[in-house]
């Protein structure tokens, strides 16, 4: 924890020089309009901001992979509390809660027959376990989840069914919904029928020998079953392997386990504003990772993007508005932090809420979900963003993955959203780790939220109340 902390302190003072004179503290009664200012300090950002990456690079390289609830994850948040007293935030620290952990254990899967060989797999989130020895069986493959669902029982019982629907790329993203089913409602489907395990092509769009995990929750009442995701091109060679006229066999050896409950945590820190009566513009990432890669693009670039924008603001001179920056934990494994988050602070003032949660690829779109008294905000935040390349989008619709049930019960929400078109090649895969980070299309991230918070927390009038969605 130590040596954490003490890398943490070196990047903080290290970085804190580079910026340029004109964003040291200014006064608020200064001449330039809110709009003037917003453009000033967007500009700097897109030109030479490095906190992003430094944090980025800072929690993918000292901490590395954070699976909730694990004691990487607890490091993270040592290491996230460190860093942002460091960088001069206020109300620094972590609210903790409980929770479950499943942890991965030796995956292996092979074809026994016709053509024996080996196929790259990995344990989805809250998969039962083989014997250490495993298990062999028939495979029975279906190529879409409806698919699966219209066979009898019969056709699927102590076999180890197989799902290969195929996820094509999209620029917001949106085909994940829809073809996530087979990874978040798959292993439950082939359980009830009496499958004796799943495999399901994984819900990505590389080509590269990598599955993606992810997690999934078994249905009320459900026997959990060992659940795999194959890498695609290892679902591309079964698939042809089942078009030949033979019974395929598989063996398939997954042994994750429940370790109970630990330990996970949000991690705060706040810009407070001049006017605690006007409310707090929550900016969200989420700290936690998937194991496999480092969790640079998901979601340790979010933590930067919003937490670098957040301290151009504060260096800039006081907000009105107090900003808080919540890096959640145990995102990935279920939104436990984002739960946590709301059955303590629903109750708060809340202006308005926005989280990084996309990758670290330039934003293409912003969204909100805000009062229409509120036109005006979003009118001259759209403005400050037509210059990035962003256009405006739905004002009806946003929303992020950790603020979700919070934005969902009525808070004001703002969405900047990244483009997605290869965010699925590296998504909870192995290859989610820095070098895939690019540090132009992170800057004109930070660029577009200090833009977004520079009216956000300093433009007077209110962004809500927006109606509940059931
Ligand atoms: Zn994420
Ligand atoms: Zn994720």
């Amino acid at each position: 924890m130590l040596r954490s902390l003490t890398g943490a302190a070196m990047f903080a003072a290290a970085s804190l020089p580079a910026l340029p004179a004109s964003s040291q503290p200014a006064s608020p009664a200064a001449a330039e309009s809110i709009h003037e200012r917003a453009e000033r300090l967007r500009d700097e950002a897109l030109g030479n901001d490095t906190l992003a990456w430094d944090i980025t690079e800072g929690l993918t390289t000292e901490i590395g992979p954070r699976l909730a609830g694990t004691e990487a994850e607890a490091r993270a948040r040592a290491w996230a509390v460190g860093s942002l007293r460091a960088l001069g935030f206020s109300n620094v620290r972590i609210e903790t809660f409980d929770m479950a952990v499943w942890v991965r254990g030796e995956e292996r899967a092979e074809i026994v027959s016709p053509f024996p060989q080996p196929l790259v797999v990995t344990a989805l989130g809250n998969s039962g376990a083989t014997p250490a020895s495993g298990i062999t069986a028939e495979v029975v493959g279906f190529e879409t989840i409806e698919a699966l669902e219209a066979v009898p029982d019969s056709a699927v019982r102590g076999k180890i069914v197989f799902v290969s629907h195929a996820m094509a790329p999209t620029q917001d993203g949106s085909g994940y919904g829809y073809f996530g089913r087979a990874r978040r409602e798959g292993p439950s489907i082939a359980s009830r029928k009496g499958a004796a395990a799943i495999v399901i092509r994984s819900i990505g769009t590389d080509y590269h020998r990598n599955p993606h995990t992810g997690v999934q929750t078994w249905a009320e009442g459900v026997r959990p079953i060992p659940a795999g995701a194959l890498s695609i091109p290892d679902s591309e060679q079964l698939q042809r392997i089942l078009r030949r006229p033979f019974p395929v066999r598989m063996r398939l050896v997954l042994t994750p386990r429940n370790i109970g409950t630990r330990q996970s945590g949000n991690v705060f820190a706040e810009v407070p504003g001049r006017d605690p009566s006007a409310g707090i513009v929550l900016v969200a990432c989420h700290l936690d990772s998937w194991d496999l890669g480092t969790g640079a693009v998901d979601d340790a670039a979010g933590c930067g993007i919003v937490a670098a924008a957040a301290h151009r603001i504060m260096r800039a001179g006081t907000p009105l508005r107090t900003i808080r920056i919540v890096w959640f934990g145990a995102e990935e494994v279920g939104l436990f932090g984002g739960y946590d988050y709301l059955r303590r602070h629903s109750g708060d003032n809340h202006a308005a809420i926005a989280e990084s949660d996309f990758g670290a690829d330039r934003i293409w779109r912003f969204d909100s979900r805000l009062n229409p008294a509120a036109r005006p905000a979003v009118d001259r935040i759209a403005r400050l963003l037509f210059p990035l390349g962003i256009v405006a989008g739905s004002v009806t619709e946003a929303s992020g993955s950790d603020i979700g049930p919070l934005s969902a019960s009525g808070v004001p929400t703002i969405a900047l959203r990244q483009d997605g078109t290869r965010y699925f090649d590296l998504h909870h895969s192995p290859d989610d780790t820095l070098d895939k980070v690019d540090l132009t299309q992170l800057r004109q991230n930070v660029a577009a939220w200090t833009a977004m918070l520079a009216v956000a927390a300093d433009m007077p009038g209110e962004f809500g109340p927006v109606p509940a969605r059931q």
